[in-house]
């Protein structure tokens, strides 16, 4: 949610800050709001609204000057007007500061501030005043204190206008990236709004701040310290992600163009890491300790633990190891054994997952090897486990996810074969017919989306339908859970995911004609076991929709609604049958007129517990 631009460089500041709060429009807001130093003071305008809105003010009163900060607000304290919108100012109006998150002791604060006049009803301004307050001439250490005393979430960035030439950031439990280009510096809430102007990032680590001082020889002198002032270095990343990437290019959302990047974000997970002649896969930088496992323990939140089902099942299958998987939440307070011979594999696509990153650390305390399966190069996760295995989805905007998923599943199911190798548990022959199978993938998932229509046509005729449950069994359970956590979150339709062999436990008393089931039976090794399932579900009249193999006519007969997909092994078949379930979700959400890209109430990176 909302956004923070900064920028500090030899340009003009304002079109750089508006251009990076239209690339984090997705993210959703109420208002907007820029600061401009113009070499005597700060001018501003904020306005409720689009940012457009913002934008048709400018043109009629532009700011000059090479320093500016922007926002858009998602209010959290105060309504939304233009007094309560960002930037916010110290009594004297000579410190300005934009701010993401909430702070939860404002009201505290607040009052330990009785000398200084508040004009908003946001938690931010206390920020801003307590920077004031412990201001002496040094912006860093001034900030520094500040965020010490702050309790909840915060990004926060921060001008004075003594040091016209200098940004301060901080962060705690809300993202912020610097972005780094010879003389110029920019600060915002992600990758997104930087791509226009560099490809140089370095993601803030929780706590950490960063001082941007523009200097006279071209190039920009960026600092990193903590919270107690200590030297907290930078580590700038190269992300290989083009601008392209935070483009709509003619789909309606993010999630759909998403949905269809997956042949071409698939591919290249394959690319240069199958090893045909030694039937194996190559992953590069790994340490030799990783392989030295006897048992395994998955990790991670929402879709990414689905993913982790996945490899769970392929890892037992083709390794041979006990494999126990976890929710992130869970497991950072409970009791798993933990020793040298077990590795944690923890899979997060933003590697900023709170309770992902603390499972790591619980694991490492207690003497695991660690393992990430991660999107984001230079993330805390990717800094804080030994080994990282990275994704190459690219950038995904859309809140759900969709090609990082099927690329964490795929990233999975290559590390099991890897293992299964290792181990000698996955003779080299049948590697290889693995590997040639997860070549097809990339085309088996075009060609489901060549048929993307026939899903729209089907989510229509569901109109009337409130209430779904998915069901599937091995490999596809996975597939179960995260269609049905699609649904939920894209198009806010009660959704559940459930084993299909449990549905004789309990649900089955919910089976009647207002149900519907999305049932996921592939031609796979549980498909007679499914199908009897299926069958006991459509004996108390409940509607069912089957995910199923083309030309499987056992299927079409106890289906009202068939999704076809192509035939393929059964390892990599949930990578193909969730295309379809994420178009069933992507269209219902579209009939119902939901915010496709940022459902109501969630975030893309969990930051918080
Ligand atoms: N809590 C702050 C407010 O309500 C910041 C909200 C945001 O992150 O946009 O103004």
């Amino acid at each position: 949610m909302c956004g923070i631009m900064g920028y500090v460089g030899a340009r003009d500041a304002l079109p750089v800050v508006i251009e990076g709060l239209r690339r984090l429009e997705y993210r959703g807001y109420d208002s907007s709001g820029v600061a401009v130093w113009n070499g005597r003071e700060f001018h501003w305008e904020k306005c409720p609204g689009k940012l457009e809105v913002l934008e048709d003010r400018l043109k009629r009163r532009p700011l000059p000057g090479s320093l500016g900060v922007g926002h858009t607000r998602w209010a959290t304290h105060g309504g939304v007007t233009e007094i309560n919108a960002h930037p916010h100012f110290s009594c004297d109006r000579r410190i300005t500061l934009v701010h993401n998150g909430i702070i939860e002791n404002y009201a505290e604060l607040r009052r330990s501030l009785r000398r200084h006049r508040f004009t908003s009803d946001t938690d931010t301004e206390v920020i801003v005043h307590l920077v004031e307050e412990h201001y002496r001439g040094d912006p860093l250490g001034a900030v520094r204190a500040a965020a010490r005393r702050l309790h909840g979430s915060f990004a926060i960035v921060v001008a004075f206008a003594d040091h016209p030439d200098l940004l301060v950031g901080a962060r705690r439990n809300a993202p912020l990236v610097v972005g780094l280009d010879h003389a110029d510096t920019f600060i915002a809430s992600d990758i997104a709004a930087l791509l226009p102007h560099t490809r140089k990032v370095a993601p803030l680590q929780d706590g950490q701040l960063v001082v941007a001082r523009r200097t006279g020889n071209g190039h920009a002198d960026v600092r990193g310290v903590d919270l107690s002032g200590r030297p907290a270095p930078l580590h700038p990343i190269t992300v290989p992600w083009a601008l392209e990437e935070a483009d709509k290019h003619g789909y309606p959302h993010f999630y759909l163009k998403e949905i269809f990047e997956q042949g071409q974000s698939l591919e290249a997970e394959l690319q240069g890491r199958l090893d045909m002649k030694r039937g194996g896969v190559v992953f590069d930088g790994l340490s030799s300790d990783v392989k030295r496992v006897r048992r395994v323990a998955i990790t991670a939140c929402g879709s990414a633990w689905h993913a982790g089902l996945v490899a769970k099942y392929a890892i037992e299958a083709l390794a041979r190891l006990p494999v126990q998987l976890e929710l992130a939440s869970e497991m950072r307070y409970g009791d798993t054994p933990f020793d040298r011979g077990t590795l944690l594999l923890a899979i997060s696509q933003s590697g900023e997952t709170a309770d992902t990153l603390e499972a790591v650390r619980l694991a490492r305390r207690n003497g695991a090897r660690t393992l990430a399966i991660t999107n984001m190069k230079g993330s805390s996760i990717s800094r804080e486990a030994e080994d990282v295995l990275y994704m190459r989805a690219g950038l995904e905007i859309g809140v759900a996810a969709s090609k990082t998923y099927t690329s964490q599943v795929m990233c999975g199911l290559l590390w099991a074969i890897q293992l299964g190798r290792w181990r000698r548990t996955l003779s080299a022959d049948h590697a290889r017919a693995l590997l040639r199978e997860a070549r097809r993938v990339p085309d088996l998932v075009r060609r489901v989306l060549d048929r993307a229509g026939a899903v729209r046509r089907v989510a229509k005729r569901l109109a009337d339908c409130k209430d779904y449950m998915y069901i599937g069994r091995r490999f596809n359970l996975a597939t179960a859970f995260e269609g049905a956590l699609k649904m939920k979150e894209l198009s806010y339709l009660h959704a559940e995911g459930y084993g299909a062999g449990e549905m004789k436990h309990g649900p089955l008393a919910i089976v009647d004609d207002r149900l519907t089931t999305v049932a996921v039976v592939p031609r796979d090794g549980v498909y007679p076991k499914m199908v009897s399932n299926i069958q006991q579900i459509r004996s108390r009249g409940g509607r069912i929709v089957a995910v199923a193999t083309e030309g499987d006519g056992n299927a079409r007969g106890v289906a009202d609604e068939v999704l076809a997909v192509p035939r393929v092994d059964e390892l990599f078949s949930p990578l193909v049958t969730v295309v379809p379930l994420q178009l069933l979700a992507y269209h219902t959400a579209v009939r119902l007129k939901r915010d496709v890209d940022k459902p109501r109430n969630l975030a893309k990176s969990v930051t918080v517990e």
